[in-house]
């Protein structure tokens, strides 16, 4: 190496020997930006500068070889120079250069990457399957169409004409990737002929214009099982896009949307329902016939002198529970409901038993309270 790789890591990066592991950071990556040989072809010495900051860099941002560095300047770092240096053992070294140009350190030096060609597996797709409540209560089988890709039929997935098949390609004898010699470095690209497959297809299958796929409409059947929850997801392994190259197909997520149900509110396993009884229910107690979530008749028992908002419980006559299977309670929400009207009988009933227990009452029952006001007012 020249002696240029011998100038202090410091004065290259120029920050000082206090400088943090993140100013060092931002040095390097200010440099590299400037240096990097992509960005200036055929320039050696711009070339020689990104040598030499990526050396700096790799010595001053490892805690270990920097004191050694910093006690024994280069001799204590074993006179390492960059042709013996390896890159790939700086893990936060190539996330920098990574992202500043799209590719892994281990490319300029030389470093492979795999060849795109491998097997594939397919996306996951995600499906919104509708449901009632009484549906998700007693649990259902669905069936769904699903538009996903699909092996071609014609070609088998192969994307050749029948009989024929890819050729590998003779620009990168296969492996998907070419390399340049940039100077000292040797940078793998992907091969423009075959596009990294490493096979080119010179009689593409006519049905799927060489895809090997094609899109289709799947029909599936999903089986819901009682007491499943808004928001909760069935995976359908295996049924999501088909796999490339012989890899596995994806899955098939089914994402349960249940329809907000008129009368009964659900809150996990328990479910709640308001029910309306009349004043004279609430005051003499009744027997009220009410049809559960699964379509059983049941009876709420409401006693002599409900109050509104009197909750009362019935064990076991709610959803499912998606896991156990075990009923949640059925909360009966009673709401008193007073008579709009009341026949002339009804109402003398009615005044009977309210002076019976001494209420004060207006017998005329015409004059709300605002009519009362008005007139103690004057403005009638
Ligand atoms: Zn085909
Ligand atoms: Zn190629």
């Amino acid at each position: 190496m020249t002696p240029t790789t011998q100038r202090d890591y410091y004065e290259i990066l120029g920050v000082d020997r206090g400088a943090s592991v993140d100013d060092i950071k931002k040095a390097y990556r200010i440099l590299a930006v400037r240096y990097h040989p992509d960005k200036n072809p055929g320039d050696s010495e711009s070339e020689e500068r990104f040598k030499e900051a990526s050396e700096a860099y790799a010595v001053l941002s490892d805690s270990k070889k920097r004191d050694r560095y910093d006690r024994f300047g280069h001799q204590g770092i074993g006179g390492q120079d960059f042709s013996g240096f390896d890159p790939s053992s700086f893990g936060d070294f190539s996330d920098i250069l990574g992202d500043l140009f799209g590719f892994g350190f281990g490319d300029i030096f030389g470093g492979r990457r795999q060849a795109r060609s491998g097997p594939r597996r397919g996306r996951d797709l995600q499906y919104t399957l509708r449901l009632s409540l009484e549906e998700a209560a007693t649990g259902t089988e669905k069936s769904i169409r699903i538009p996903r890709a699909e092996d071609c039929e014609t070609c088998g997935g192969g994307g050749s004409e029948p009989g024929t098949s890819p050729e590998t390609c003779t620009s990168c004898g296969g492996s998907g990737q070419v390399m340049f010699r940039r100077g000292f470095l040797s940078v793998a690209q992907t091969c423009p002929s075959c596009g990294g497959a490493g096979r080119v297809n010179r009689t593409p299958c006519s049905a799927c214009r060489g895809n090997g796929q094609v899109e289709n409409e799947a029909n599936l059947q999903v089986k819901v099982p009682a007491g499943i929850d808004n928001g909760m997801r069935l995976r359908l392994a295996g049924e999501g896009e088909r796999g490339r190259g012989g890899g596995p197909a994806g899955d098939l997520y089914v994402v349960m949307a249940v329809k907000v149900h008129d009368l009964f509110e659900r809150e996990g396993s328990s479910l709640h329902f308001e029910l309306p009884i009349s004043a004279f229910q609430a005051m003499l107690g009744a027997t009220v016939p009410i049809t559960t979530i699964l379509g059983e008749d049941q009876d709420v028992v409401v006693g002599a002198g409900a109050q509104p908002g009197e909750v009362i419980r019935l064990r076991s006559a709610g959803m499912p529970d998606v896991n156990s299977q075990r009923r949640g309670d059925l909360f009966v929400h009673l709401k008193v409901v007073v008579p709009q009207r009341l026949s002339t009988e009804e109402k003398k009933l009615v005044e009977v038993a309210a002076n019976a227990v001494g209420e004060v009452v207006d017998p005329a029952g015409h004059e709300g309270l605002f009519e009362k006001l008005k007139r103690a007012l004057g403005s009638e």
